[in-house]
């Protein structure tokens, strides 16, 4: 079983599924044969090509009733500096025990001990029906899940409770703060800099902004969540100016934004937008123009719900919240409660020799292996 997991694994990570672009079906085709191979009774197995070269893997096991949904992304960020790397970023293999290769813990590791833990509910007979999802997209817009929720390809009516398995150290992750995409632009006008009163400086406007965003972050922080925390708004990226004499007549702010439930993508533009007012007031010549292309909203699944008291008897842990996003608002806003349960460290995600160990691999292919007979047996 436990070899199972890390032979999967080490077929999906081979497949290099860097996104953008994605070209996440060459992980789907390999989860397809895995599951042709293996056979299931009363089992369903559809590759979901959305896009060109993308697509999802989806495989219902069983009776109509709804059941589990065991959700993973096979897509991963790009492997960065390869001179970082010890060895190839798609070239898996174990050394002492640990699992190495883009996306070994972020999260086809998981991924690979979900579908292991769906193989060996083989032979067993289900009362609710199983659903094992691998999504492409995550990690730049969750367009692969959307296409299937939109297109009802996977709704309430197959799955009463959904558990991802983002890295969490196996802690079943019962929230996370969202926000939205947040992209600031200024356009003023540009001049020689010995003559700054003839242009519209907008890196100084800008930097007014910035101001701006970093005491009104003070000021949200007083609305505490008593599960998710605060809000946070970082600047985090400034793109403007083109030569130190002239007066710079673009510039570009990203801003960073972790939300709490009432601190929703309107209230935060309808912040912003005050905030443009506000530094706009004597230098109406520079316009500001705001940019929210994402979203993804915040997720809470209470803490004594049925679905979180079920993750922590049987992982053996505590519920928390997580600082970083899933696909989870997906499933809740679809109406299928969610948590987030998954082997190793986000810690290791997105870095270079990103690895996941062995072991937690296969101990968690036992506690989803265990989450299904609890659910669907
Ligand atoms: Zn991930």
């Amino acid at each position: 079983m436990r070899g199972d997991v890390v032979e999967l694994a080490k077929l999906l990570i081979n497949e290099d599924t860097t996104a953008p672009p994605g070209n996440e079906k060459k992980c789907a085709r390999v989860l397809r044969d895995y599951f042709q191979d293996l056979h299931l009774d009363d089992c369903t197995v559809q590759l979901d090509e959305f896009a060109p070269g993308r697509a999802n893997l989806l495989v219902k096991v069983g009776p109509g009733r709804p059941g589990l949904v065991l959700s993973g992304h096979i897509d991963v960020v790009p492997a960065g500096d390869l001179t970082k790397w010890a060895t190839g970023p798609f070239d898996a293999h174990v050394r002492r025990g640990k699992l190495y290769g883009r996306g070994a813990v972020d999260m086809k590791g998981a991924v690979a001990a979900m579908a292991c833990a769906v193989g060996s509910a083989k032979g067993s007979k289900l009362k609710r029906r199983l659903v094992f999802a691998a999504t492409a997209g995550e990690e730049v817009d969750t367009v692969g899940l959307e296409s299937l929720l939109n297109q009802k390809k996977l709704t309430r009516e197959d799955a009463m409770y959904c558990v991802i398995g983002e890295p969490s150290e196996l802690k079943p992750v019962r929230g996370h703060r969202g926000g939205p995409s947040l992209m600031v632009k200024f356009a003023g006008r540009s001049a020689h800099a010995s003559k700054p009163e003839l242009g519209a400086n907008a890196v100084e406007m800008c930097a007014r902004f910035m101001m701006e965003v970093e005491s009104w972050e003070k000021k949200l922080g007083r609305q505490r969540d008593k599960d998710l925390g605060v809000t946070i708004l970082t600047n985090t990226v400034v793109r403007g100016g083109t030569k130190s004499n002239v007066i710079p007549d673009s510039c570009e702010l990203e801003i960073d934004c972790r939300t709490i439930m009432r601190h929703d993508r309107a209230y935060i533009l309808d912040g912003l937008q005050k905030i443009t007012e506000r530094v706009t007031d004597h230098q109406k010549e520079i316009k500001v123009s705001i940019e929210s292309n994402v979203d993804c909203p915040p997720f809470l699944t209470p803490r004594g719900h049925p679905l979180v008291r079920l993750c922590e008897e049987v992982s053996g842990n505590e519920s928390t919240i997580a600082g970083y996003g899933t696909e989870a608002p997906w499933y809740v806003a679809a109406g299928i409660p969610t948590v987030v349960l998954g082997p190793g460290s986000v810690f290791m995600a997105h870095k270079p020799d990103e690895y996941i160990e062995v072991r937690d691999a296969g101990r968690a292919s036992s506690v989803y292996s265990e989450l299904i007979r609890r659910v669907c047996s």
